[in-house]
């Protein structure tokens, strides 16, 4: 019998079962052994057949990113490994939560990580919705128009998903599972009103699925995905989760500026200059603000 530890990829965590798929393609069921071992999917794992035919997880290999998000006590709790792209989807309705939006994309920002913006049901028009998702794409960020009625934009959604790990984040009823389906060709999410009663359900059997996308890439789904609000360890760094602000960090009089009332402020003269929009930096400065209330 081969006993030799091979490396895998966790493609579905239960819970404490995992589905693992080896380099080969071949998937396998297997025990996660001990507590201190938390894989997540994206993982990538050394995993052995035990003498008794039980197959077992030993070892998480180093993680590239980490997507945590917080729990009901306030602690972090990883939901998803390595992901290499947020996916920050908004639509007409419910009316977009920019500041939500930004918490997200800070997030992605601080773990390094890429993050696109979805404009879902673009069926329905919605010229301010689209305006200011615009500006979004002038700070950098891609901006991908869709509907999953009329699959409008999903092939430029596919290429940009595309060689990539991604999850899609974002309020319930913008369409997340929708466009799961659409990119999958099959109904793997329950949409509406299911969906939410469906991921509850869920909760207990998988916690997360990765999923392959026919266009290439490979996309995370999981009830822990979609109560991720975005943690923002340290206050200090919010500035560097704002990309657009970064050319002006350290170029302020003081180190420790916080770009609210310092004077010779790098950041609020490039908003004076009109090289940062102003509701960017509102909403830094109440981002920041909650950060403060949350620390005290
Ligand atoms: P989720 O909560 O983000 O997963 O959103 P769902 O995928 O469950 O969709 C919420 C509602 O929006 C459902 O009634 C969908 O039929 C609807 N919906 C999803 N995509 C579109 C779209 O492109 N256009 C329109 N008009 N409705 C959509
Ligand atoms: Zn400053």
């Amino acid at each position: 019998m081969n006993t030799a530890k091979r490396q895998g990829l966790v493609i579905a965590r239960h819970r404490r079962e995992l589905e693992i798929e080896d380099e080969d393609g071949e998937t396998f069921t297997a025990l996660v052994l001990g507590r201190k071992l938390r894989p997540l999917a994206g993982d990538r794992v050394l995993f052995g057949l035990e003498k008794d035919g039980t197959t077992v997880v030993h070892e998480i290999l180093s993680r590239d990113s980490l997507l945590e998000r917080i729990d009901s006590r306030g602690q972090g709790e990883g939901v998803a490994a390595n992901v290499s792209l947020i996916v920050v989807v908004i639509a007409p309705e419910p009316a977009a939560d920019w500041q939500l939006v930004d918490r997200y994309l800070v997030a992605a920002a601080l773990m390094d990580t890429d993050a696109a913006l979805v404009r879902n049901k673009q069926d329905l028009a919605n010229n301010e919705l689209d305006s200011r998702a615009d500006t979004y794409r002038e700070i950098g960020y891609k901006v991908v128009s869709t509907s999953t009625k009329t699959r409008q934009g999903l092939d430029t959604l596919a290429n940009v998903l595309n060689g990539q790990r991604s999850v899609l984040v974002g309020q319930s009823g913008v369409g997340k599972s929708s466009l799961i389906n659409s990119l999958l060709n099959r109904e793997a999410q329950a949409v509406g009103e299911l969906s939410e009663r469906r991921a509850l359900g869920r909760h207990t059997t998988t916690a997360a699925m990765l999923y392959r996308l026919p266009g290439g890439g490979e996309l995370i789904d999981s009830p822990g995905v979609r109560r991720y609000a975005p943690k923002i360890a340290d206050p200090t760094e919010l500035g560097f989760g704002f990309i657009e602000f970064r050319p002006y960090l350290g170029q302020c009089r003081f180190n420790d500026c916080g770009h609210s009332i310092e004077p010779d402020c790098a950041v609020i003269a490039a908003v004076q200059a009109g090289s940062i929009q102003r509701a960017r930096y509102q909403s830094y400065l109440a981002l920041s603000e909650t950060l403060a209330r949350l620390r005290d």
